[in-house]
């Protein structure tokens, strides 16, 4: 078999949390288009249905729509028994539900600072926590974080504190959870973008204006697209990635390099 069969996900079980749009949508696609089912995990479940129907005409595998809040522990185990009722098992989890608030540090209310820290830190744990539970009880699994280039840089001009070190927790916590369960067969990675074109980005409208800004200070003098996510995850959710476990994976057209 050929390195491009091998990376095939063909009968993978896996869930997308904030899976409706932008990077979970273009992940899951991927997924999808690599033969896996797949449960799309969102707070907007109408959003959420578009996407798991989409993926279902377009690639003949199976994909149901689960809305869940991943602050919320009782959404989180509702939605992991939703998945294992419909599919029997669950191969990869992809974390990635996040928001960002952009206020300065000193006039941040606490709310706002844990409401980032919730979705964007918590939410992981939970999800993690919660799917770790299943793989290491069925002897395996792929776990796949979002983190951010945040988790490395400070970004400017926005003022971002609370998103940052969410993304730096994150990025810790993958590598807690990858040594803890290393042994047991159950492997945990981030991957750490960096500016990529969603609604997070494109239709924030105190974001809006500074892109210009952020893609003179690129490298490749551009912000990245989803689809340009898509195969590191789909390498990290396969078997030809089992010696790869802890690792942070930053895409980001160099950014964090100057
Ligand atoms: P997006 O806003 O387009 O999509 C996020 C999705 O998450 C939405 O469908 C939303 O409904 C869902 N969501 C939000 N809160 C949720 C919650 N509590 N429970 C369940 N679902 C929830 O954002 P995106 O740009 O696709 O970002 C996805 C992830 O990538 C986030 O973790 C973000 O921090 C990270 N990221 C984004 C960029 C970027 O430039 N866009 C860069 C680095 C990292």
């Amino acid at each position: 078999m050929g390195i491009i069969e091998k990376m095939r996900l063909d009968g993978k079980k896996i869930f997308v949390t904030g899976g409706a749009r932008g990077i979970g949508k273009s992940v899951a696609t991927a997924f999808a288009e690599a033969g896996a089912d797949i449960a799309i995990v969102d707070l907007d479940l109408e959003e959420a249905k578009k996407t798991a129907r989409e993926l279902e005409e377009n690639n003949g595998i199976q994909s149901i729509a689960i809305k869940a809040d991943v602050t919320n522990p009782e959404d989180v185990n509702a939605m992991i028994e939703q998945v294992l009722e419909t599919f029997g098992r669950l191969d990869v989890a992809f974390c990635n539900a996040g928001i960002c608030m952009n206020i300065p540090a000193e006039e941040m209310t606490y709310e706002q600072w844990k409401k980032v820290i919730d979705i964007n830190l918590s939410g992981v744990f939970l999800t993690a926590q919660a799917a770790g539970k299943v793989m290491l009880k069925q002897g395996g699994g792929s776990i796949i974080n979002t983190a951010s280039m945040s988790g490395h840089i400070v970004n400017v001009p926005q003022p971002q504190c609370s998103y940052n070190a969410s993304k730096a927790g994150v990025i810790q916590l993958t590598k807690s959870l990858a040594v803890e369960w290393a042994a047991r067969n159950v492997r945990v990675n981030s991957i750490s973008p960096g500016y990529i074109g969603t609604e997070l980005t494109l239709n924030s409208p105190s974001l809006q204006p500074l892109i210009q800004q952020w893609n003179e200070m690129a490298p490749l003098g551009r912000m990245g697209k989803p689809e340009e996510l898509q195969s590191i995850c789909v390498y990290l959710a396969g078997d030809t990635s089992s010696f790869t476990t802890g690792s942070d994976f930053v895409i980001d057209g160099a950014f964090t390099c100057i």
